[in-house]
């Protein structure tokens, strides 16, 4: 929940020396999105609709890429996790239980001259404020806290909910409002039982979901970092709960490890454990997995030892029995969880800032989007030496449609081969082939790495094999 400050404050690795941002400007970033076609403000032939971006042709690669990676390192790679895809859409009560209607709240001040409206926490100077400071209706007035535009006074906070409403069926009436979910773990614990007894998994396992989710946010911003909907990637560990602690100790470097291995540098990434006044209710333990974003450390993912809460509140709303029977000791228990939650819009955002680089080549600047080839939307571009021979751009495309079978591989003839290599180094894509006229002859093709440029003959015949093999050692990598 987001009922704790997100403003950067000092961690268990806080001490460590800033390493900077991979990016120094977040606008680099924004445009190479839009020139390239990773993402889009929405509705922008209308003037734009306030935090919804959308996905372009390379963006939805990259993040269905990124939903993939974590896919295959929660579910498939393991034995004690299973799959779920709830609805968007709950009962009602569901967000009664859990809290949320009560509680979803982020502290809202209003400023009295423009009127523009801030989350209390994210002002200059109250980043950190403990829970009970930012209900404390003289705490504006006590900082001397003012508007950052125009230095007007601000009100005093009122919380307010950030769960979207709508309404089921024709009538609109508050009897058949219902909420858009601002968070997709809900969505797994009301499903506990069903999981458990379908899939017959014993304490511990977990169940792993992605889906969208909902949240009117006061202040969003920061390009893709906090919009009003999002994708959740959340995989919630049921187990002992004697073995809560150790678990959640042990899922800490898993997730970081994650990160690490698609790329993400390890100096830019930090644990931040938060404060006891800053836990949510039904928290027992927090650590946010922080990056060193452009605009500071935030948080990328929340690791959350969650007690008994879910599943205890689930249980005594609807007098179901959501206890678990340990058949080896006769125990009956409502397992503990163990939380990850992670965003797939921030990691894919991550993913794209910290394999930016900028290299002088030959006195000229060759912008490199250097993904770990699992993530990179395309895996190969198809190139022509000249165009204007059909059977090289023939050549091409029975390569690239072979290609297609097992790979995004893409053809491009529409600039010079110099230029062409530089767009697909811009896209991040690891392995360009080439066809020229002598391959017409010696039937082979010149393979280009984009990370060191370096280039190598392949027979045609096993182009297809040599690049799979070299995605496949990459994907066994660390
Ligand atoms: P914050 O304090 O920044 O509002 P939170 O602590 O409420 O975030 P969680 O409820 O723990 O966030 O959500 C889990 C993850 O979902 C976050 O780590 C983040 O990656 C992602 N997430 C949350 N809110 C947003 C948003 N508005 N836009 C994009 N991603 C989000």
């Amino acid at each position: 929940m987001t009922d704790h400050p997100t403003a950067t404050t000092p961690g268990p690795e806080a001490g460590a020396a800033d390493p900077g941002p991979s990016v120094a400007q977040l606008d680099t970033i924004v445009s190479l999105s839009k020139r390239r076609g990773f993402v889009f403000p929405s509705s922008e032939i209308y003037g734009g609709i306030n935090a919804v971006w959308d996905y372009g042709p390379l963006g939805v690669e990259l993040k269905n890429n990124v939903k993939r990676a974590w896919w295959r390192a929660m579910v498939q790679d393991r034995d004690d996790i299973v799959g779920l895809d709830a609805g968007i859409l709950m009962a009602p009560q569901v967000w009664v239980t859990s809290g949320h209607v009560a509680s979803f709240s982020d502290p809202l001040v209003e400023c009295g001259t423009c009127h523009r409206r801030y989350r209390l926490d994210e002002l200059p100077g109250a980043e950190n404020l403990t829970q009970t400071e930012l209900r404390d209706p003289t705490i504006v007035e006590r900082l001397n806290l003012r508007c950052p535009i125009d230095q007007g006074r601000l009100s005093a906070p009122r919380r307010f909910n950030l769960m979207f409403k709508t309404h089921m069926g024709p009538v609109e009436e508050d009897a058949n409002e219902v909420y858009l979910r601002p968070e997709t773990a809900q969505g797994i614990y009301v499903n506990f039982r069903n999981v458990r007894e379908s899939s017959r998994k014993k304490v511990p396992f977990g169940i792993a979901q992605i889906g969208k989710a909902f949240r009117n946010e006061i202040s969003p911003g920061n390009f893709v970092f906090r919009m009003r909907e999002f994708e959740q990637m959340e995989m919630q560990y049921f187990v002992k709960p004697e073995d809560a602690a150790a678990h959640f100790e042990a899922w800490m470097p898993r997730r970081r490890a994650w990160y690490e291995r698609y790329g993400v540098d390890p100096e830019r990434l930090r644990f931040r454990e938060h404060r006891p006044d800053e836990l949510a209710h039904y928290a027992k333990k927090a650590v946010d997995v922080e990056y060193r974003f452009p605009f500071g450390w935030k948080e990328l993912e929340g690791i959350h030892n969650r007690g008994d809460w879910d599943l205890g509140r689930h249980q005594e709303a609807t007098g179901e029995n959501l206890e678990y029977f340990d058949q080896a000791t006769g125990e009956h228990f409502v397992p503990w969880i163990v939380e990850t939650s992670a965003g797939a819009d921030r990691a894919a955002f991550t993913f794209l800032i910290d394999a930016y680089r900028e290299e002088e080549v030959r006195g000229e600047t060759r912008v490199v989007l250097g993904f770990h080839p699992d993530l990179a939307p395309y895996k190969v571009a198809v190139l022509p030496l000249l165009k204007k021979r059909p059977e090289i751009v023939e050549l091409c495309h029975r390569i690239r449609d072979d290609l297609k079978r097992d790979v995004m591989a893409v053809y491009d003839d529409t600039a010079s081969i110099g230029k062409l290599y530089r767009r697909q180094d811009e896209i991040g894509t690891p392995y360009c082939v080439t066809v020229d006229v002598d391959s017409l002859e010696d039937r082979a093709v010149t393979v280009r790495d984009r990370d060191s440029m370096e280039q190598v003959r392949v027979p045609v015949e096993g182009i297809r094999r040599y690049i799979l093999d070299r995605l496949e050692e990459a994907r066994s990598a660390g």
